[in-house]
Parts: C-alpha cells; sequence; structure tokens
C-alpha cells in the first residue's frame, strides 16, 4: 500500500466517524438482489450549477435520489468539484442553500480535499502553501491546519520575513494580521503545496523554484545544478491540474495547470533541464476517485441495513459535462459515466474525446436512465 493510500484510508475512517452524526443516516436504503445499489458522484458547475444559477432539474433531480422515484430506493451521492478554497463544511453549506436540503461536508470533494490523505506524511514537518483566495486573510491556511497539517507557512509569511526576496510588490499589509513572524533561517521546508490558484504568478513561481534549490529546504540558501543533481528535490502537490476554467467573462481563465506549466518551464531552465517532483490531485486524478468511491462506500453503508452493502463499480456513476475530466476520470477508476449537455461539452464538437456510457440532455434524465437501466 502506497503511503497515499494508507494516508487516504486514514482520512476515509475519520470521515466514516463523522458520518454517524450527519443527516443521511436518518435515512434507510433498502435495495434487493433485483435492484443492486446504484452510488452518484455529481460534477456541479455545467451539471447541477451553471455560474451561480442553480439549474431547475437540479433539485428534481436530487429529490429521485432521496427516493422520490417509481422504485421508492435512496441512491447515495455526492459532490465532487476542482474549485475549493474553503473548508467542505462552508462549501455544504452553500449546496445545502443551492439545492435546498441538508448538504453534509461528508458529500464534498473539492479539489484539495484529498490533500488530508497527506496529514499522516506531514503532519508536523513545515511546508510551504501557494495559491487560493487571499481573504480572509490566513482563511487558506486554517482549512490545511484543520486537516492535520501543524506547520504550514505561506508565501505572505516569506515576504513579509524578507521583502526583497519579491521586490516587484510591498508585503500585503492587509495580510499582516495573518503571517506567522518566524525565523525562515531555521525551518526547512519539506513540501510545497499548491492549496488552489494561485493569486500571484510571478511571486509564487519565485518561492517555488527558492524552495526547490534550496539546500536542505531552507528559505534563502541555494545549491548549484550540480549539486541539485544528488539531492531529492522537495515534492510539490497540485490540488488540480485545469489549465482552462470558466467564470462570467467571455473567454475561459487560466488555472491551476497553467501555473503548473509555467513553474515546469521556469524550473527547467533554472536547474538545468531537472524535472519537477510533482503529484497532481483533483478530478481526472484516480486518487481523487479513490477517494470519493471510499466515501460512496461510507455513505452506502450507513445508510443501509447491510452493512457488507458494496456497489459494484459499474454502478458507480459519475455525472458530468466535461469529458476531460469527469468521463476521463470516472473511466479510468472502472465507473459508469454519463455526459450530459448542460455545461462545456456540446454535440457540434463532435464525438467526445473520452467516451461516456452514456449521453443525456441534462442531469434529471442522466438519473432517469441510470435508474431504468439498473432497475428495470
Ligand atoms: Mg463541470
Amino acid at each position: 500500500m502506497s503511503l497515499l493510500s494508507a494516508g487516504l484510508l486514514s482520512a476515509r475512517y475519520s470521515s466514516a466517524r463523522q458520518l454517524s452524526r450527519t443527516a443521511f443516516n436518518a435515512r434507510k436504503i433498502s435495495t434487493t438482489k433485483s435492484r443492486p445499489p446504484i452510488a452518484i458522484a455529481f460534477d456541479i458547475d455545467g451539471v447541477l450549477k451553471q455560474g451561480s444559477k442553480v439549474l431547475p432539474e437540479a433539485l428534481q433531480t436530487l429529490d429521485m435520489l432521496e427516493g422520490n422515484n417509481q422504485w421508492h430506493t435512496k441512491v447515495p451521492y455526492l459532490f465532487i468539484t476542482n474549485s475549493g478554497g474553503k473548508m467542505e463544511s462552508e462549501r455544504a453549506k452553500d449546496l445545502s442553500k443551492d439545492f435546498q436540503r441538508k448538504v453534509t461536508k461528508d458529500q464534498v470533494i473539492q479539489a484539495h480535499t484529498v490533500m488530508q490523505s497527506l496529514a499522516r506524511m506531514y503532519a508536523d514537518k513545515p511546508i510551504l502553501m501557494i495559491g487560493g483566495p487571499n481573504l480572509p486573510p490566513g482563511g487558506c491556511r486554517s482549512v490545511l491546519e484543520s486537516y492535520g497539517f501543524n506547520q504550514v507557512y505561506t508565501a505572505f509569511d516569506l515576504h513579509a520575513y524578507a521583502p526583497a526576496s519579491y521586490p516587484y510588490a510591498a508585503p500585503d499589509p492587509e495580510q499582516q494580521k495573518a503571517v506567522r513572524q518566524v525565523d525562515f533561517s531555521k525551518v526547512q521546508f519539506e513540501a510545497i503545496f499548491v492549496f488552489h490558484d494561485s493569486r500571484e504568478w510571478g511571486r509564487d513561481i519565485q518561492y517555488c523554484v527558492d524552495v526547490m534549490r534550496s539546500d536542505g529546504g531552507v528559505f534563502g540558501t541555494v545549491l548549484s545544478n550540480k549539486e541539485l543533481l544528488n539531492r531529492k528535490i522537495p515534492p510539490i502537490y497540485f490540488s488540480h491540474g485545469d489549465l482552462l476554467w470558466g467564470n462570467d467573462f467571455s473567454v475561459p481563465r487560466l488555472g491551476q495547470g497553467a501555473f503548473r506549466f509555467a513553474l515546469e518551464s521556469v524550473w527547467k531552465q533554472v536547474s538545468n533541464g531537472a524535472e519537477l517532483n510533482a503529484t497532481t490531485f483533483g478530478k481526472p486524478e484516480q486518487l481523487t476517485y479513490e477517494y470519493a468511491n471510499e466515501l460512496l462506500h461510507e455513505l452506502l453503508r450507513h445508510t443501509s441495513e447491510d452493512k457488507n452493502l458494496r456497489v459494484s463499480p459499474e454502478n458507480v456513476w459519475m455525472i458530468g459535462d466535461n469529458p476531460a475530466s469527469d468521463v476521463m476520470g470516472a473511466n479510468g477508476f472502472g465507473w459508469s459515466s454519463a455526459l450530459v449537455r448542460t455545461g462545456v461539452w456540446t454535440d457540434d464538437q463532435g464525438p467526445p474525446a473520452h467516451k461516456p456510457t452514456l449521453i443525456a440532455d441534462n442531469v434529471q434524465q442522466a438519473v432517469e436512465q441510470i435508474m431504468k437501466r439498473t432497475w428495470n
């Protein structure tokens, strides 16, 4: 078992303990041999919402999963999104409001949620956190701390410690109250976590390169390229790898995947061709699906009389709008996948690059088809 998988399981068990307190617990799922259990993972944007607007069919669809269907059978479900920047409990609150029902944090997987699986490895080791919303000051750090990382330092901390390390901007006074005053000549960074999309590429690329080239992870030291060859470069973890993402602007914006390409390119130049020691989470990475699969089974077990109930992989469905993320990830993990026409993929683009199990006009039609093909 890899360290990541071991961490994943420990995160799973702590999550399972919390499940007993969820509202979902009150509901029971009755399934029979002829009606095998189904479990569903939803992408959010382009499936249940478009920007800030909740799609009208979303609410009926979730009603169906809660038993309002011709078989009177409930289906466990959760949400997998590459967005993030806040606690899962806060995201669950937002979704509860959007979908007019109780959504628990155990039903929410954000891009960085799976970073919890690294807490065993790095609980008491210094890590440099990059990216994520700047406000509220210290907010992103507190999310990582809630995952069990006890020595999280930010780009704001480094900038306040050594303003000349990024001379093109002054340290942000608004962040001052959240900055940790530390003597970084005594801190040995073990890893870099790109928690969410960088808000300041120039500064953040500088600090990633600084830590990767440092002597023993100490900020302000540097190894020669020859010395670098014999050293382990501190690993960098990206919470997702999306090149582009959409917002209210007319053209898609550059995402964390683009930041990674920029960093990789600069790193190659300054290190004379070295590779990043990188791991990426989020969709379509398999670690995220592994995590979701465990959570769905916990949801199923806690909502069923049969504590050994398993869903066969073909009855676990990812419903999404993006073939390169939702469908590719589900197919790679052996789940079934449904592609909807309410988001980034449209028929005029031609057949999707990753073939889904089914294509539907919208999420409600997808769930109807899934139930019919499984239970009729
Ligand atoms: Mg989407």
